[in-house]
């Protein structure tokens, strides 16, 4: 901690060169991350580390060295743009066993003490007798081995896999086998959202720009600076969300000069622009005051970012930035029919949405969920997709981000043209009154729709903001209206046994929610009632494999005690009548109420497998959904505590 703060200091005041460089044994920079929850500290020790890959004193090339830290200090499942890691924990149990020379059953019973393979991993390294001390890890010796890992496949794979990782344990010293281990886990768990590692990334270029002009500025002055580019740095990576490309531009044209040469690029999806939920029509209108604003229908299926490359190639990206052209290949076969001559490379938001092939009529999503998501062949595929497309963010060589919407509409619908039954534009009326949004409202759940998206219109808050979640795009569900609320997204992180007939499968589960900032779940409720026997058998499939030993670290459990424990992994969308304040569960503790907040009643409505762990509904909606609620009741003259 002492290290820490003297550090952060540093840095802040301009004279901090590097904390540890890289392969340096006595400060490892990861141990000091975790040690401190102060995000300044963090900040400013992930400062130092990618600014000990400018440091001659280390092999490699200046970008391919920052590439490898910057994937490192992210320690989540990805390892370059295009690959990810995850090992199982049976895997890792072998490696670990035959690296140190333990039985797999005694590892397996530290696990189940420790609860964390990257400890076993320490542990059993650190008990071992060695006769020469190993040569110094170095940032890419062990880069190359996870990539090596993580691009192996096939058959022999696992054997492969196994003994890379066994050469990598031999070589790590004091706390290295547990950031290793974590890593090739795929999550690092020192508490580093990636929004900590861009700032840092942008204060390091700062001072290492700095350094070489050998220039220093006062306290302020630099405080401003470090803020200003940050600020720059994270706009580019929201436009082009992939080291690869930002690193080497950083690295030649410095943080200022990075917006000219970063921009949003075909081939590479960027973060969807997110809504917020309205409850009442009249709040929209208390939200757009006298700006003009538009209301389209919110069609019920999956998103789908839609990208023309130079080269012709056009690809399909999930909500998720995932590749969906494999999963969609229908639709890779109806979109160039819907793109004008003209038009020569684009990337266009939009609605994949399931239809009756013989009415044409929009079908819910719980059909295109039935879906087969891999090695889809046309000629099998039995649901048919229409996409609705309702923003245009590039067209022939410009990104459109920054333009009015109605522009980007207009421009939408010039360049592209309808398709019956496979391509539409959203549709959409810029309506003006209440009584409009409410009959275009029934209108939109008539067609098939979750009810409305209303969209700013003119002027700056009508631009395209990827990954942000502003008033600037309301949505407007009947659920609302109905007085259900906003359903939730929820990670599945403990299961109960049933009992009776269902002693075979879970019968109940334990829920969280995701806080981003400290990197962790948060216990919110348990769920087990109105599942069908089939469905729990299916869950049952789909969680026995994530079953853990031990609940893992970033799990804040509170009191709940469910019989098994799982990976974080799969994410449920869930509906819940009432939120209740909680001595049980960790949720948003700390936000209303120093207890935290659970879910009544909840009901299961269906799997988001668009959604990582980490897309999960965080602490601060939830608190703000039980502070309305609240509202509402002492305004109803109902004020009711929770239980
Ligand atoms: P999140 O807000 O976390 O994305 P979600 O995925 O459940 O949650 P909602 O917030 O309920 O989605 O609504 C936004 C989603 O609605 C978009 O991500 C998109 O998939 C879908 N959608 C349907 N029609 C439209 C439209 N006309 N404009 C924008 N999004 C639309």
């Amino acid at each position: 901690e002492g290290v820490a703060s003297k550090n952060a200091e540093a840095a802040l005041s301009g004279q901090m060169k590097w904390i540890s460089r890289a392969g340096e044994r006595r400060r490892p920079v990861f141990a000091l991350i975790e040690a401190t929850t102060k995000r300044i500290e963090k900040t400013s020790l992930l400062t130092g580390f990618p600014l000990a890959s400018h440091s001659s004193q280390c092999e490699g090339d200046t970008n391919s060295l920052l590439q490898a830290c910057i994937y490192a200090l992210i320690g989540s499942a990805q390892i370059t743009s295009g690959s990810k890691l995850g090992i199982g924990e049976s895997l890792l149990v072998k490696a670990i066993g035959e690296s140190t020379g333990r039985s797999l059953a005694v590892v397996k019973a530290d696990l189940k003490k420790e609860g964390d393979l990257g400890l076993v991993a320490m542990n059993s390294k650190n008990s071992q007798k060695t006769l020469f001390k190993p040569k110094p890890l170095t940032v890419p010796f062990v880069f190359t081995n996870l990539k090596e890992i993580a691009l192996s496949s096939g058959h022999s794979s696992q054997n492969k896999k196994v003994s890379i990782i066994t050469k990598l344990l031999a070589a790590c010293q004091g706390s290295e086998a547990k950031y290793i281990v974590r890593s090739l886990e795929g999550k690092l768990r020192i508490g580093n959202a990636e929004r900590t590692v861009l700032v840092a990334l942008a204060h390091a270029s700062v001072l290492a720009e700095q350094e070489a002009a050998n220039k220093r500025l006062n306290k302020e002055k630099l405080a401003a600076r470090l803020e200003q580019a940050a600020s720059i740095l994270k706009s580019v990576y929201s436009e082009l969300p992939t080291y690869d490309l930002v690193i080497p531009a950083l690295l030649e044209v410095g943080v200022d000069k990075l917006p000219e040469r970063c921009k949003l690029t075909p081939g590479v999806p960027l973060k969807p622009m997110l809504a917020k939920p309205t409850k009442a029509i009249g709040e929209v209108l208390d939200k757009f005051e006298d700006k003009r604003f538009t209301c389209e229908y919110k069609y019920d299926g999956e998103r789908a970012q839609v990208h023309k490359l130079e080269d012709g190639t056009i690809a399909v990206f999930s909500r998720n930035s995932e590749d969906m052209s494999k999963k969609y290949p229908d639709l890779m076969e109806q979109l160039p029919k819907c793109v004008k001559e003209d038009t020569k490379t684009f990337v266009f938001d939009a609605e994949a949405v399931a239809i009756d092939k013989d009415t044409g009529k929009l079908m819910p999503f719980q059909e295109l969920s039935r879906r087969k998501r891999k090695d889809v062949k046309v000629e099998d595929i039995q649901v048919r997709v229409c996409l609705f497309a309702f923003d245009l963010l590039y067209l022939n060589g410009e990104p459109l981000l920054h333009k009015d919407f109605v522009e980007r509409r207009q421009m939408l619908h010039e360049h592209f043209q309808p398709v019956p039954g496979e391509f539409s534009f959203a549709t959409a009326s810029d309506c003006e009154t209440i009584d409009e949004i409410q009959a275009f409202l029934e209108e939109s759940v008539k067609d098939g729709c979750e009810g409305l998206m209303v969209k700013m219109l003119e002027g700056e808050h009508s631009f395209y903001e990827p990954s942000r979640r502003t008033v600037n795009w309301l949505k407007l569900k009947k659920d609302y209206l109905a007085g259900i609320g906003d359903s939730l997204d929820l990670v599945v992180v403990g299961g109960y046994y049933g009992k009776g007939k269902r002693t075979n499968v879970y019968g109940a589960f334990l829920l969280a929610c995701y806080d981003a900032d400290a990197e962790e779940y948060q216990t919110i409720c348990k769920i087990g009632t109105g599942f069908s026997e089939e469905a729990l058998q299916a869950h049952y499939e789909a969680l026995k494999p994530l079953e853990m030993t031990k609940v893992r670290g970033d799990v804040k459990v509170g009191g709940a005690k469910p019989d098994v424990w799982f990976e974080p992994k799969i994410v449920w969308e869930v509906l819940t009548a009432d939120l209740s304040l909680s001595p049980i569960y960790t949720a948003a503790q700390g936000l209303a109420d120093d207890r935290g907040i659970s879910l009544r009643f909840p009901r299961f409505i269906r799997i988001r497998d668009d959604k990582a762990a980490n897309d999960a509904t965080g602490p601060e909606q939830i608190a703000e959904m039980y502070e309305r609620q609240v509202l509402a009741q002492s305004k109803g003259g109902k004020k009711k505590k929770g239980g």
